[in-house]
């Protein structure tokens, strides 16, 4: 019999976006999550497959079975306004908690949701991303027991993290717990919790972070070696800095050495904002996913990318509240140190406007590129039609010099030479010419 599971269907096909949760829910212990050589999180065959396809079935980039409707989690009963891209919501509402916001990512509604649940004894443990002890990673989901310990793992990490190890501990363990997750490991844990009951059972809450796209393990091992350090020599990374910036957009990457001294700041209006915006290291998934909001989330959270609230420095959030309890939670926020004012569905969107873009209007162009070279990607989209000519040849030369630069920016132990940093850099420069060109040529 040929053996089927995600290894074959999904990682050898660049559509596995490192969720981890096959690997948590494989009865045969077969699999393992591992880093590949392009710093991504995948799953490795370690052990015989028993044919089972549970794998495949939890899996969030595949459509194996009846597709998964936000109706079937929420009720028929809660009343839920719906908007195409967002799905269901119970209300919306833009602010942030004053005890939160300084170390959080935003305006720290995230912490300050996870805070009240434990207060109000809705959960006993929460899953967020904290430090790792492992060797081969920076940072990983954790378990956290209560409010006090909430702190040390807020703010974005924006580093690949898989669920597998605290998925199996959910298992064994009994609990209620809330889990924080990007929108693509959200439909992966919603799919095992239809797989497996017992996490449907244990797991009362699933928040998600709204997303444009993940990167590498490389794309912080880069900022590292741009700030002069290695992983290796990293007591934490702090994705989000903005104490000295004056604007909200324009955060700070920072890096503690092991002796406890940070390093120097890179700014989003530099290297950092262009890396990202230019999507290096982004993993291949990405490119495919359609997944800005996460609509099967009981709560998404996000940033407030609007201009009368990105001069705040602090940051600002959007919450989209699904779940009755979280929307209660809302309702008594000022009592509780959170600042809340309702934002309509169309401000939600206009917040994430770039994002939003990228995963409707260009994504089906991606797709049917894709699929014209032998890709088969499960979609909710309509087929485009791919503008073919000179356009379609020069994106494709861009995409190739991307990868190029991208993948020899690292030699085999995964530390960028100084060498690849200037090539970057001279990469980047050479974009930013072209588009003044281009803007100029357009005034003209
Ligand atoms: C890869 C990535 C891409 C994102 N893209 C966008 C975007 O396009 N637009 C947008 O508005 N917002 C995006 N976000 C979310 C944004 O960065 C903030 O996390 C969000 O606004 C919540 O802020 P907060 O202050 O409420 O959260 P905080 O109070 O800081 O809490 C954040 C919570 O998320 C957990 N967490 C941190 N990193 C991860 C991770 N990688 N996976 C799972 N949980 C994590 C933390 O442990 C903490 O519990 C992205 C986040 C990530 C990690
Ligand atoms: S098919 Fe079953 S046994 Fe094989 S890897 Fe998947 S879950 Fe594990
Ligand atoms: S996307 Fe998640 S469930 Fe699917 S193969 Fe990758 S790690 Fe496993
Ligand atoms: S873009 Fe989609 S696949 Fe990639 S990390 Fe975000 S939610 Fe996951």
């Amino acid at each position: 019999m040929t053996e089927r599971n995600v290894v074959t269907e999904v990682v050898a096909k660049s559509l596995c976006c490192g969720c981890g949760v096959c690997t948590a829910v494989c009865r045969g212990k077969a699999l393992e999550m591992r880093f590949n050589t392009l710093g991504e999180l995948v799953p490795a065959l370690v052990g015989r497959c028993a044919h089972c396809q549970l794998c495949l079935k939890v899996c969030p980039a595949l459509e194996v079975g009846e597709p998964l409707l936000p109706e079937a989690l929420f009720g028929r009963g809660s009343k839920m306004e719906r908007d195409p891209h967002i799905g269901g919501f119970i209300e919306c509402c833009v602010g942030y908690s004053s005890r939160h916001r300084m170390k959080s990512a935003s305006g720290g509604m995230a912490t300050w949701t996870l805070e009240q649940l434990f207060q109000k004894d809705k959960i006993n443990a929460a899953i967020c991303v904290g430090r790792s002890p492992k060797n081969d990673r920076l940072f990983e989901p954790v378990i956290v027991s209560s409010a006090a310990e909430l702190s040390s793992c807020s703010s974005s990490r924006y580093y690949p993290v898989e669920f597998s190890s605290v998925l199996k501990y959910i298992l064994r363990n009994e609990g209620r717990y809330a889990i924080v997750a990007l929108p693509c490991a959200v439909t992966g844990i919603r799919k095992a919790q239809r797989a497996v009951p017992v996490l449907r059972e244990r797991i009362r809450y699933v928040f998600a972070l709204a997303c444009g796209h993940g990167v590498s393990k490389h794309f912080a091992g880069f900022l590292l070696a741009a700030a002069g350090l290695t992983e290796a020599k990293v007591k934490t990374v702090d994705f989000r800095y903005s104490a000295r910036s004056r604007k909200a957009t324009n955060f700070a990457f920072r890096a503690q050495h092991a002796a406890g001294n940070w390093s120097n700041l890179l700014y989003f209006d530099g290297l950092y904002g262009a890396l990202w915006n230019g999507r290096f290291f982004v993993p291949r998934a990405c490119d495919f996913c359609d997944d800005l909001f996460a609509p099967l989330a009981d709560a998404t959270f996000m940033d407030a990318w609007l201009p009368e609230y990105t001069s705040d420095v602090h940051g600002t959030s959007i919450v989209v509240a699904r779940h009755p309890e979280v929307s209660r939670l809302m309702q008594g926020a000022k009592e509780s140190g959170a600042f809340l004012r309702p934002i309509t569905i169309a401000r939600v969107r206009q917040s994430q406007s770039g994002a939003l873009a990228y995963k409707t209007t260009y994504l089906p162009l991606r797709v049917a590129r894709a699929e014209r070279n032998g890709l088969k990607i499960p979609r909710s989209f309509p087929r485009a039609v791919v503008p073919g000519g000179l356009r379609e040849r020069l994106a494709k030369i861009k995409h190739g010099a991307r990868d190029w630069v991208c993948r020899l920016s690292f030699e085999s132990r995964g530390h960028p030479r100084r060498l690849w940093i200037s090539v970057l850099a001279a990469y980047l420069q050479g974009q930013r010419l072209c588009r003044a060109a281009r803007r100029r040529m357009a005034r003209l």
